[in-house]
């Protein structure tokens, strides 16, 4: 099969593979969609067992970032990039500031930032070469760690799962299991004892469990006992496919809603299990979209207040959600998939009328 026909190219708009001889650098930049603005996505640096690996996961992601802008309201479109190899190996100036050039090279239709294996100091360098590219720290006009705002985002996602699945979004007396006490779970949790919830967290590194137990209303469990514990809510905030075919039956919990991504191992299947069962799953890509909503803020004149005002807006994002996953019996996911596509369709209509100087309305 030829590149042109694999299912992950899946509508991409562009993909550019990349070498610096002199670097060693090796990447790979997909531009899924560009309907609704210019594609943002982070960069990874990865060691994959094969490039074919690589172009999967860069299509994979992309495509995974047009939903989740065009879903949060924001006018970007989706892109990432890889980085193939190993961090010790590739992660210097020389190569980051090749990729900067490459990325520059595309003219603004792809904006990069950090992500898995990639740092402030990394986007530093890329940064020399290039403006295209958001969640720089403070001190260069960006806007910093984006997990505080994921994790307000995904607190206030929390918040209206329960106002669907309570008639309240009261969290005073719930019990809240968070998994997972990393740049995003520690913020959380600070949020949920503050809210009144009883909150049981897990890490796999003891001093992170110390010091949340520091804080009221915590208590805490071994990482294996997580889905075992009475709970009334989960917030998965470590790892991915942590709903799977072991766990599933496990966890005795009225909503899922955590920060961390792809938590359902097959979204259809375990989607459907949940909507039969009547747990209310909080899709990842709509709750934990704090972080990109912030740093969108970027690219028109960074402003904190307003990045929480738009962060706020996933409360009601979820409320369209739930409603349409019951109006239709369709799994949470299809729905949050179903109103993305549906605003890339309207919203991408208007911005190209707008681009090709047509009008909306005749003068008649
Ligand atoms: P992090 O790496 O800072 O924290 C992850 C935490 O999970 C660590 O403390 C780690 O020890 C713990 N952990 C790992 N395996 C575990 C296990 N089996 N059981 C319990 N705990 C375990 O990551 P983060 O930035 O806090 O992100 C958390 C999740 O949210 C990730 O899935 C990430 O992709 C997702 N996410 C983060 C952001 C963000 O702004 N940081 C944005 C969107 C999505």
């Amino acid at each position: 099969m030829g590149f042109f026909d694999a299912p992950e190219l899946n509508h991409h708009e562009q993909v550019l593979f990349a070498h610096d001889e002199e670097t060693g650098l090796k990447a790979i930049i997909a531009i899924h969609n560009t309907s609704l603005g210019p594609a943002l996505g982070g960069c990874r640096v990865w060691n994959y067992e094969s490039e074919d690996a690589a172009v999967r996961d860069v299509l994979r992601l992309s495509e995974g970032m047009t939903y989740k802008s065009a879903l949060a309201g924001l006018n970007l479109g989706g892109g990432k990039s890889v980085i193939l190899g190993r961090v010790r190996d590739i992660g210097n100036e020389a190569a980051f500031r090749a990729f900067g050039r490459m990325v520059d090279s595309l003219g603004g239709r792809y904006v990069t930032a950090e992500d898995v294996n990639t740092t402030p100091r990394m986007m530093e360098w890329v940064h020399e070469e290039t403006e295209y590219v958001a969640g720089l720290s403070p001190e260069l006009g960006g806007s910093g760690d984006p997990s505080p705002f994921t994790a307000w985002g995904t607190f206030v996602g929390i918040k209206s799962a329960a106002h669907k699945a309570y008639g309240s979004d009261s969290l005073e007396g719930k019990t809240v299991a968070v998994q997972g006490l990393g740049h995003v779970g520690m913020y959380l949790v600070e949020h949920l004892s503050k809210a009144g919830a009883k909150v049981v967290v897990t890490d796999i590194k003891e001093d992170r469990i110390q010091e949340m137990l520091k804080i009221k209303n915590v208590t805490s469990v071994a990482p294996d006992v997580i889905y075992d514990t009475p709970m009334d809510i989960f917030a998965p905030c470590a790892l991915g496919s942590i709903v799977n075919d072991d766990t599933i039956d496990r966890l005795k919990c009225q909503i899922i809603a955590g920060a961390a991504n792809n938590v359902l191992a097959d979204y259809d299947k375990h989607g459907k299990i949940l909507l039969e069962r009547g747990v209310l799953y909080a899709p990842d890509y709509a709750i934990n979209a704090g972080g990109v909503i912030n740093v969108y803020g970027e690219l028109e004149g960074y402003n904190e207040k307003r990045s929480y005002d738009r962060v706020n807006h996933i409360y009601e994002i979820l409320q369209d959600i739930f409603q349409l996953s019951q109006d239709k019996q369709i799994h949470t996911m299809d729905a949050a998939d179903t109103l993305a596509e549906e605003r890339i369709r309207k919203i991408g209509r208007l911005k190209q009328m707008r681009r090709s100087g047509k009008h909306l309305f005749s003068k008649i």
